[in-house]
């Protein structure tokens, strides 16, 4: 039997351990603080943003809930921004993407000081993570590592197979496992023979965004596959592909009329040695280290 690697007993342990750094913070006269800025009324991104704001509270973080309407300029963005870097009592700047599309994401981003870049994106700290130095890490890869390590998956010496590059989870991911010595290869969209390399993996990292992508053919037998994917599917044929005979499936697609399936197909799993599963795996992680990483800001910026 595979084992499940629960993302939800991880994510509440690094909570833990985040409540009790505040509190000896406090003992200091320091409270962590985040800004989340939500601009406009993006249904998604509004539950995501609420339940960061919520955790911050859970945790004993401060946080500020900035939401600027849906057509704020970038002049106006960077104005809060360079606010935001300014006032003392904020250690983390998070900026929910996606934002409007007359909004220039990349100025902003690069606007933030690196110190209070929470999520990581900042060329500098995509830069010291690449040069092996102390940088606040993207929350959803580090949530990976922190998964693997706390149960106890060898990652040195191992052949890490990444598929996805993208500058929020797929490089960095990689990163980070070349770091923890893994033998590490980088799969996209333009990879040839992608089932071939993905087979060689004894780590199979999917962050592609494609519903049940990589299949029980793609995997060798006893990896370790970890499902960043999050995809919400809705039409009855994918759905029966995917979960035919799961009673527990059907019934939240017959209640909610969706379900949610990673990038690995789930028949998939029976093959692997662990997996993370979806939901319930990396996804519970990345909240979990953004709080991590406000209180590691507020530690490194505040001289501690
Ligand atoms: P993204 O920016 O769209 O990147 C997707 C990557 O997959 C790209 O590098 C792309 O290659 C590659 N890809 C697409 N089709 C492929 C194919 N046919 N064969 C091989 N590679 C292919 O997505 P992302 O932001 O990294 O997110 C990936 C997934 O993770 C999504 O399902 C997202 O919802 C999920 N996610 C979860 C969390 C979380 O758990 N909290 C956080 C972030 C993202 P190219 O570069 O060549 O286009």
């Amino acid at each position: 039997m595979p084992r499940i690697l629960d993302g939800v007993a991880i994510a509440a342990a690094i909570k833990q351990e985040v409540t009790e750094e505040a509190s000896a913070l406090a003992v200091r006269g320091i409270q962590p603080g985040l800004a989340a800025v939500l601009v406009g009324n993006v249904a998604a991104s509004e539950i995501y943003v609420r339940n960061k704001v919520q955790t911050c509270a859970d945790l004993g973080i401060f946080s500020e809930l900035i939401t600027p309407p849906a057509t704020v300029t970038t002049e106006e963005m960077l104005d809060l921004v360079a606010t935001l870097n300014r006032r003392d009592e904020i250690d983390g700047i998070l900026i929910q993407l996606p934002l409007p599309a007359h909004v220039d994401t990349k100025a902003l981003l690069d606007a933030i000081d690196p110190a209070k870049d929470v999520d990581g994106f900042h060329p500098v700290n995509a830069g010291r993570l690449q040069a092996g130095r102390s940088a606040l890490v993207p929350c959803t890869p580090a949530g990976i590592i922190e998964i693997l390590k706390r149960s106890n998956i060898p990652i040195a010496g191992q052949h890490a197979v990444v598929v996805g590059r993208s500058d929020i989870v797929g490089k960095p991911a990689a990163m980070l496992l070349l770091h923890q010595n893994a033998t590490v290869t980088i799969c996209h969209s333009k990879t040839r023979n992608l089932g071939e390399i993905t087979r060689q993996a004894d780590i199979l990292v999917a962050a592609i965004g494609r519903p049940g992508f990589i299949t029980a053919e793609m995997v060798k037998p006893g990896a370790t596959l970890v499902d960043v994917g999050i995809n919400r599917i809705t039409e009855k044929v994918e759905f029966e592909r995917f979960f035919a005979g799961n009673a527990k499936r059907e019934a939240a697609f017959a209640k909610n009329g969706s379900v949610i399936v990673g990038d690995i197909d789930p028949k998939a799993f029976e093959l692997a040695g662990a997996y993370t599963p979806v939901p319930g795996g990396v996804g519970k992680l990345t909240i979990a280290m953004l709080m991590a990483n406000t209180v590691r800001a507020a530690k490194m910026r505040r001289g501690n």
